[in-house]
């Protein structure tokens, strides 16, 4: 097999039935990987299912202690993971430390989380009193877990640890511009001691995805654009496999007039330049109330215009992950200027290094723009005034995405009132990407930005299934409502719904009544 990505495109080139992974920093081919085919894709689920029961029938002490020896290695091995993650997407040390830092937090949130959450639980039987129930949760069995190039750690560990550790196997497919941080990933795993086949990593491109997700498995568990999770869904629906879908954003920060101005202006640039803009959660867009526009404006233009580009380790903004990314910022840019916006800075490539775009920021904007429109995924920020809260709610909800948001304001009481009126999976008050470092909070979105949620015990909820357990405490020979039926038990049911409608003493009064011959029931 032979494919090509367009002139200047990606991060690899396609050789027969492999791929090279080259470095945006510099272009040197970092390794060669399989494109894997559906037989192969369909043989990992088959080894995966073989190793999942026996790892689910291990106590959970005993898999938190393999996660936490998974984490451990991780920061023992540190400046491969870094160095790695840092060579395959051209980001800063710091920010590929940061997916380190998030991913050890994260494998430990569930080695501890796992146990507590998925202890069975018992539930009330109400009126069967001779009746215990409770319910477990089994592992749903294997995941397939298909993931972006933007975070190639913290992405697949998020998917993989709340995997393992609510008892499943996981087959991953990263992104094929990033493969090798995830193969990587499945070594330390097994090192920490995983099963061999439990974990499995099967390397590809969109085939291998689409393979993955007919293949067997049974929760698919997609992060990545909303045109791919549409397809994803497509193919899910055949074999009524369950899905997640973690799609792209358009976040908005709203800067209400009583907001600290500074540490708004730093909140937004960094929201959207961080990971060079590359992040689902990126401030895409900035609704500013007009009475503090222009200086809100200039303050972003200014530190904007000083964030260090390079694709040195401690640049602010490196190279984008892929060519096409870069051409698609460049569009956007493009027909935002045709259609009348002003770039205040940026807007171009780096003179010297066709894959850095230069940090943006673009005003007199309207919706007419795909930089306003459409989610950009680049260090690009679009600046639109508004006139009050209410105006910027509506424009805040005017598009299909509804990942995330920020409201910046003197009043927390007010930002908490305002962010509730956003259609979106969540948001912060004065903050900006913070929440995505703790890993209780659930992360995800509403309306084109997908369903289900990831991270958190809702992870944990998502990969298992709920068994309802029932037992029989005393062993009468017969229940009363078994057969044969009679006017007793007619008699008897009555009773119980008066007590079961009405409760307390008025019920037991209502059903003593009705048993011993009343009418308490009215006709
Ligand atoms: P894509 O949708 O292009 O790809 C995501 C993954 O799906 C890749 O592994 C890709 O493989 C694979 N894939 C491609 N085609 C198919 C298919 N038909 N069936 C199954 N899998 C397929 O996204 P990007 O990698 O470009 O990532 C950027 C997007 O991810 C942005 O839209 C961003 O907003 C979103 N994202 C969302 C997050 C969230 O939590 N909501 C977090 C991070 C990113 P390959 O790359 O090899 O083609």
């Amino acid at each position: 097999m032979s494919r090509r990505r367009p002139p200047g495109g990606g991060g690899g080139a396609h050789r027969d039935a492999s791929v090279e992974v080259h470095s945006p920093l510099d272009g040197a081919v970092l390794g060669t990987v399989p494109l894997r085919g559906p037989d192969e894709v369909s043989a990992a689920v088959r080894r995966a299912r073989a190793a999942q029961p026996a790892w689910a029938c291990m106590t959970p002490r005993e898999r938190s202690r393999i996660l936490r020896r998974w984490a451990a290695i991780m920061v023992d091995r540190q400046d491969q993971i870094a160095g790695l993650i840092r060579g395959e997407t051209g980001k800063p040390e710091g920010e590929a430390l940061t997916e380190l830092v998030v991913s050890v937090d994260l494998i430990h949130f569930y080695a501890n989380e796992a146990r507590r959450h998925l202890r069975p639980r018992r539930v009330g039987t109400g009126w069967l009193l001779w009746k215990r129930a409770w319910v477990e949760r089994v592992p749903v069995g294997v995941v397939g877990a298909i993931t972006p190039w933007n975070y190639p750690l913290i992405i697949v560990v998020d998917a993989v640890a709340a995997s393992v550790a609510a008892g499943n196997a996981v087959v991953l497919k990263p992104s094929e511009f990033t493969p090798l941080t995830a193969l990587l990933l499945r070594d330390v795993m097994v090192e920490a001691g995983f099963p061999e086949d439990l974990v499995a990593v099967v390397t590809g491109d969109g085939q291998a995805g689409e393979a993955l997700v007919g293949g067997g498995v049974d929760h698919v568990l997609f992060t990545g654009s909303t045109a791919t999770g549409r397809k994803v869904l497509q193919t899910a629906v055949s074999s009524l496999t369950p899905v997640t879908l973690e799609l792209g954003g358009k976040d908005v920060a709203m800067v209400l007039a009583d907001a600290d101005l500074e540490r708004s202006a730093r909140g937004v640039v960094f929201g959207a330049m961080f990971n060079a803009g590359q992040t689902c959660l990126s401030v895409e867009r900035a609704l500013v109330e007009r009475s503090v526009f222009d200086g809100f404006v200039e303050r972003v233009v200014e530190l904007t215009s000083g964030l260090s580009v390079g694709t040195g380790p401690n640049s602010d903004v490196g190279p984008m992950v892929t060519g096409q990314q870069v051409y698609k910022v460049e569009e956007q840019i493009e027909d935002a200027v045709r259609r009348g916006a002003k770039v205040r800075c940026g807007g171009t490539r780096h003179p010297d290094n066709a894959r850095i775009f230069l940090p943006t920021v673009v005003v007199d904007v309207n919706a007419g723009m795909t930089v306003v429109s459409e989610e950009t995924f680049g260090p690009v920020l679009a600046i639109l005034p508004v006139d009050d809260e209410d105006h910027a709610v509506r424009v805040a909800n005017e598009l299909g995405y509804g990942l995330f948001a920020s409201v910046w304001t003197g009043d927390r009481a007010r930002g908490l009132d305002v962010g509730r009126r956003l259609e979106v999976g969540g948001f912060s008050v004065n903050d900006v990407l913070s929440h995505y470092a703790v890993p209780g909070l659930p992360v995800g979105g509403v309306k084109m930005s997908g369903f289900g949620r990831r991270r958190g015990t809702y992870s944990l909820d998502q990969l298992t299934h709920p068994r309802t357990v029932l037992v029989d405490r005393i062993g009468l020979r017969s229940e009363p409502w078994w057969f044969p039926y009679s006017a007793g038990g007619t008699r008897l049911f009555r009773a119980l719904l008066h007590w079961r409608g009405y409760r307390g003493m008025r019920g037991l009064f209502r059903a003593a009544r009705s048993f011993l011959g009343g009418q308490a029931h009215r006709r």
